[in-house]
């Protein structure tokens, strides 16, 4: 029995078990503590695991050691995975996304040489898009690489790389065109760059959750690369950047569900033994309702999660803004439902006896990461903007504002300033 069980169909049913079985039973929870404790810096362990049991790269065909399967499915199995937060769902859905890039614009030769070793969880592949001079600004990007004829010369920083420590490779963004005035479209290239004496790790952080995953700031030193890494055409960066970023977004959002999903359990569990005054703790309304707010905040997750892994099947023109306010209204939800699980628990949920601060500690992180929250309302209220003004005629509803008593006001229906300031001086 799982959750918006009946949103997935019987494939999607039958991965949801798989990996709900794998996290159950192969994943150590010592290991997880160790992780959160930063004694691991980097869980090549867990990639493995996911890699040894052929459940990564799920949507990719199965030539690459992907299987085919449709965004349901995918996100029905990031959902399990979502249980055991961040750092290991970072890890499950790395390959999914420089995965993305690599099957819709890799050559042949790369997808045999990085796809499929990753699929297997031989090879760990990490993206580096963060610049230490801003995330949100992707086409500011400052990182260059230089044509030198047969290779590339690559010098620049990344930062907050997930993998930085212990990945074999990177998917970097880097400017090609150095062209002060070039179209921010045509600026960029993505290369694959192997880990090598250039590529240093400059700087683990401190992460406030999502420990483990050896995210840290990349410094790439002259770093010669090969022509035959680049991936998609020369300064056709942005395109590969625009695919990415459905995966990237939509697996942030699916993950979050599981998120949700383990602390309400927590929460409902507990309230239903825990006393005060007398009766149980789930008998106060004060108590109910947070939980009832919970249970709601994920369900109607798991219904925009879905609707856009069913737009991204399909390849819907509203895809992006779906994938965007899912990303959005999930990674919230999360963060709420962290915030109530907590209350439900008390001071006990505070501490390390529950797993509740963790995961509030792993919650905060999605709202940021894979683009801001406010990058994806300016994403979103761009897309609706373009679909509602540039609307035909036959997609419209009627003239609701017709049905208004006094529509017919026209004087009353002023729209521009003009002459407006003068009246009022
Ligand atoms: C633990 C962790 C792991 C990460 N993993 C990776 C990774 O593996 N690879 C990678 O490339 N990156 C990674 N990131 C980087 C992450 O994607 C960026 O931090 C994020 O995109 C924001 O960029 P920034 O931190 O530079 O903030 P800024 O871009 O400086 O933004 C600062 C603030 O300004 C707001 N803002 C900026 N521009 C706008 C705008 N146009 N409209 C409205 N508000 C705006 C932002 O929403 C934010 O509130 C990771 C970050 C963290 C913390």
């Amino acid at each position: 029995m799982s959750f918006s069980d009946f949103l997935l169909d019987s494939r999607a049913k039958e991965i949801t078990a798989e990996v709900r079985s794998i996290v159950k039973n192969n994943i150590d929870s010592e290991y997880l503590k160790a992780m959160d404790r930063d004694e691991v810096k980097f869980p090549r362990e867990i990639y493995e695991t996911y890699g040894k049991h052929n459940i990564l790269g799920l949507r990719f065909p199965k030539e690459y050691g992907g299987r085919g399967l449709d965004w349901v499915s995918a996100v029905s199995a990031i959902a399990e995975i979502g249980v055991l937060g961040c750092a290991c769902g970072c890890a499950y859905v790395m390959p999914d996304i420089v995965g993305e890039a690599l099957t819709r614009f890799g050559t042949e030769e790369q997808k045999e040489k990085y796809l499929k070793p990753m699929l297997r969880g031989e090879l760990v592949s990490a993206e580096a898009l963060t610049e230490p001079r801003g995330g949100s600004d992707f086409f500011g990007a400052t990182s260059k690489a230089e044509d030198k004829g047969d290779y590339f010369l690559v010098n620049g920083q990344k930062r907050f790389v997930v993998g930085a420590e212990g990945a074999d490779f990177f998917l970097v963004y880097v400017r090609t065109n150095p062209d002060k005035n070039a179209d921010p479209y045509k600026r960029i290239s993505t290369l694959l760059i192997e880990r090598s004496p250039g590529v240093e790790v400059s700087y683990l952080y401190g992460l406030m959750g999502s420990r483990g995953g050896g995210t840290g700031r990349l410094t790439f030193r002259n770093v010669k690369v090969p022509k035959e890494n680049l991936v998609g055409g020369l300064h056709d960066g942005a395109m590969v950047f625009y695919d990415m970023m459905v995966p990237e977004r939509l697996t942030s959002a699916a993950a979050s569900i599981g998120g949700m999903r383990s602390m309400l359990e927590i929460a409902a569990r507990y309230s239903d033994k825990r006393f005060a005054f007398g009766k149980k703790i789930r008998k106060f309304q004060a108590v109910n309702t947070m939980l009832a707010k919970g249970v709601t905040l994920m369900d109607a997750s798991a219904g925009i999660v879905y609707q856009a892994a069913i737009a991204a099947n399909i390849n819907d023109p509203k895809m992006r803004r779906m994938v965007s306010e899912a990303k959005r209204f999930s990674t919230d939800s999360l963060w709420e439902v962290a915030n109530l699980a907590m209350q439900i628990l008390g001071g006990i949920g505070y501490t390390d006896v529950y797993p509740i601060e963790k995961a509030l500690r792993d919650a905060r992180l999605p709202q940021i990461w894979t683009g801001t929250n406010q990058i994806m309302d300016q994403l979103i209220q761009h897309e609706y903007y373009n679909e509602v003004l540039n609307m035909p005629e036959s997609e419209q509803i009627r003239n609701i504002e017709g049905d208004a008593m006094n529509a017919n006001e026209q004087d009353e229906k002023i729209f521009d300033d003009e002459g407006m300031w003068e009246v009022h001086e």
